[in-house]
């Protein structure tokens, strides 16, 4: 696998896809520089070895050139990130980037305008990827949350840097991490999932249950399971469709001696919101009207003793409606008892969506060894999935 570290930037250009697709504000300033900062390694290697950059990104969904979703209203926010001054093209393909790139000394950088304002970046255009790729010396793919997009630059534009690509910094952490929970980490291997349904999350139960010792299973999917196998849950989440294959997971995972453990009890509530009656019962006999909406404090107990005896651990779903601060303890609960473990030599990964949401919220992404940057990514990566961004840069 090449990473940065294969490579001397001194005099060349490094063209970098990073994921700059950051959230703004009605004024354009963006709130939140987490991604910005994530890259930040990987530029400042390339500059400190007399090379220059060009970052090339994507920002929302545009419909072809919006103003709201151009990248200049980034640039102080990258300065800001870098402590150097960044220059901008207002296309990322054409007379101005080209020209802009070619004046680009070492230690200078260059952002080029959203990919995405040429449709051919998304339909992965060939013609265009060469365009981008005539730009700079040698690709540098550091964008983990589109590397499962087979988009121009993210994939297609590698074809033109046969000897001369390599993974960023982040992208090559992200890599590390998914491997030490699935290729060598060290056992007992346990993961959590959670989250609202079971259909979602089955191509990833059915790819880990070979790697793994234990599976914990929570939030709403935990209703689909327990109907399955007879009980009463009331009103909570189900998918009726989905009972057959939840006794087959359960079968499958026996047969691959994975201990999976579901909630005994739960926080029920009369209604979905915040500020309904709530109790704690059984999580087999909830009464009709009341639906779960958290693990109860016996599962608290179980989840964290199975968490503090595993070595490996991932955390994919919140274990309850972790918005509405009523049933947010589980899932709190949960980020303790892993912090917990990592603190005693564990390795947790946080990956795909709400969990992350959920560890930043609750102020646990500093206990925890890593937390993924991308949603989409991450959770295909779960599934087993070869990302075509990772494999074109294998190639
Ligand atoms: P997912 O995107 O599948 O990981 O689902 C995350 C969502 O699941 C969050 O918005 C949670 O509020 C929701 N969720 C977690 N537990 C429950 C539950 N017991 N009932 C309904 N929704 C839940």
């Amino acid at each position: 696998m090449k990473t940065l570290n294969d490579f001397n930037f001194k005099n060349k250009k490094a063209l970098i896809r990073v994921d700059f697709n950051v959230p703004l504000n009605d004024d354009f300033k963006v709130m939140d520089n987490t991604r910005i900062q994530s890259a930040k390694a990987t530029i400042i290697k390339i500059l400190e070895d007399g090379g220059s950059c060009i970052l090339m990104s994507h920002l929302g969904r545009p419909k072809g050139e919006e103003d709201k979703y151009s990248l200049k209203h980034i640039v102080d926010a990258v300065e800001d990130v870098l402590g150097v001054e960044v220059a901008f093209a207002s296309n990322s393909i054409g007379e101005e980037a080209t020209n802009a790139a070619n004046k680009l000394q070492p230690g200078q950088i260059l952002l080029l305008e959203n990919l995405r304002f040429h449709e051919e970046e998304v339909a992965g255009d060939k013609l265009f990827a060469e365009q981008l790729a005539s730009l700079g010396d040698v690709y540098v793919n550091d964008a983990f949350g589109t590397a499962h997009r087979a988009h121009a630059s993210t994939t297609v534009i590698a074809q033109f840097f046969p000897e001369k690509k390599c993974f960023g910094y982040l992208l090559e952490q992200e890599i590390k991490s998914i491997d030490k929970v699935m290729k060598t980490g060290e056992k007992p291997v346990c993961a959590v999932l959670g989250g609202a349904k079971v259909s979602s999350k089955i191509t990833i139960i059915d790819n880990i249950l070979d790697k793994i010792d234990h599976l914990i299973i929570g939030g709403g999917m935990t209703f689909t399971f327990i109907k399955a196998q007879g009980g009463a849950i009331g009103n909570s989440l189900v998918e009726d469709d989905k009972l057959k294959l939840a006794l087959e997971i359960l079968e499958k995972a026996k047969t691959k001696n994975v201990q999976v453990h579901l909630p005994v009890d739960a926080i029920i509530a009369d209604a979905f919101s915040n500020d309904a009656h709530t109790n704690t019962c059984e999580v087999n006999n909830i009464p009709n009207g009341w639906m779960g909406l958290d693990i109860g404090p016996n599962t608290e107990a179980l989840f964290s003793k199975v968490i503090l005896e595993s070595k490996t651990i991932l955390w994919n779903g919140p274990l309850g409606v972790f918005e509405m601060p009523n049933f947010a303890k589980g899932t709190i609960a949960l980020g303790y008892a892993i912090a917990e473990a990592t603190k005693n030599g564990a390795f947790s990964l946080v990956g795909g969506g709400d969990s992350v949401a959920a560890v930043k919220q609750f102020g646990f992404e500093d206990q925890v060894s890593y937390v993924s940057t991308g949603g989409g990514a991450m959770l295909e990566s779960l599934e087993g999935k070869t990302l075509p961004g990772i494999a074109a840069i294998l190639d």
